[in-house]
């Protein structure tokens, strides 16, 4: 019988595509979103609960109800400058929120969960591709609650045999290829839609946060992988841990990095468009260069991106960003 998997915050960015990976590789999902930040537009794979990480009562009787034999979370906040801004909000929702999710788990008897991390646990690195043995060394709140709720996986996994993997993403970027679901934020501040909005006329210019940077251009260096290939690692991920497979923590990344100005120099080929852009000042919180060393997720899960090029990231955010009217 198909295995039943909770999607906490499956009606965002990345949980909706998550949603489609395990439906279509023979899950079922059930979506579990708060709406704050989702949209019920992007719940089009299984059954949609509204609620709260951090209402136990509802989120124990939705697992209970579902009969789910696992969980991906996914739900939390995830900006960094407002993370420094506001870290009580951050630290309830991303370190109370899977917390609740780690209880409620105990208490319907779910040992499996895979999670949303983040490079943002690693904090300045030298430059250098980061492996997972990189120290952790967060810097911002946001980056510290992910850093905490790894933490707290390996405490549960000690202490009551819960099993977990943790998939540190670099940068989500791109959208699903038959723009199903897409990046959609209230209001969008990633670079990739940014530039796609730039390109289409509904911001005027686009600004580069900093040109001063110990890169070759003077421009932050990211790791952009598409968000189908970071949904489909979370589907591995579920697998490896259903073949009762050890704790992990893996990097989501593909080894290569992109300048802003990289990045924009692309999609002023691949739009056939002038994308005009100013410079500001550098952003709160950003490190130079977060580049991954992306090995072991393919020796561990079987993962490799293959759908993470420049011009699919790019080509995929502009089809959803057209289709969806309002979506700026
Ligand atoms: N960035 C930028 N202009 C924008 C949005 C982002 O210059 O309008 C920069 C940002 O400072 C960072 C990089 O682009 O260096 C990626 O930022 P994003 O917010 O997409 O992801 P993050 O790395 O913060 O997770």
């Amino acid at each position: 019988m198909a295995e039943t998997i909770l999607v906490t915050g499956g009606a965002g960015y990345i949980g909706s595509h998550i949603s489609k990976a395990l439906a279509l590789s023979g899950y079922v999902p059930v979506v579990y979103d708060n709406l704050l930040s989702g949209h019920r537009e992007l719940v089009r794979w299984g059954e949609f609960v509204h609620g709260d990480i951090c209402d136990y009562t509802a989120l124990s009787l939705a697992m209970r109800c579902h009969n789910i034999s696992g969980v991906v979370h996914c739900a939390a906040l995830a900006y960094v400058g407002e993370s420094i801004a506001n870290p009580d909000a951050y630290y309830h929702t991303n370190v109370t929120g899977p917390l609740n999710v780690l209880r409620a788990m105990q208490a319907c008897g779910v040992s499996k969960i895979v999670v949303s991390s983040s490079c943002a646990v690693y904090g300045h690195a030298d430059g250098a591709p980061i492996t997972e043995d990189t120290p952790l060394q967060p810097i911002s709140p946001y980056g510290f609650t992910k850093f905490v709720m790894e933490r707290m996986l390996d405490d549960f996994d000690m202490a009551y045999s819960v099993r977990s993997a943790a998939l540190r993403y670099f940068n989500a970027a791109g959208a699903d290829a038959d723009a199903d679901c897409g990046e959609w934020h209230t209001p969008e501040t990633h670079l990739v839609p940014r530039i796609v909005m730039t390109a289409l006329g509904r911001i005027p210019e686009l600004h580069i946060f900093g040109n001063d940077y110990p890169t070759p251009d003077g421009t932050c260096i990211r790791d952009y992988v598409h968000v189908t290939d970071i949904a489909q690692a979370h589907v591995n991920a579920m697998r490896y841990l259903s073949e009762g497979k050890p704790s992990c923590k893996v990097n989501l990344g593909t080894g290569r990095g992109y300048s802003i100005k990289e990045l924009v120099d692309a999609a002023e080929a691949m739009f056939q468009k002038k994308i005009p852009c100013v410079i500001h000042p550098r952003r709160a919180g950003d490190p130079a260069a977060l580049v991954a060393d992306a090995r072991y997720a393919r020796t561990l899960l079987q993962w490799m991106p293959v759908c993470s090029s420049l011009d699919a990231i790019l080509a995929t955010g502009m089809r959803f960003t057209q289709s969806f009217i309002g979506h700026d």
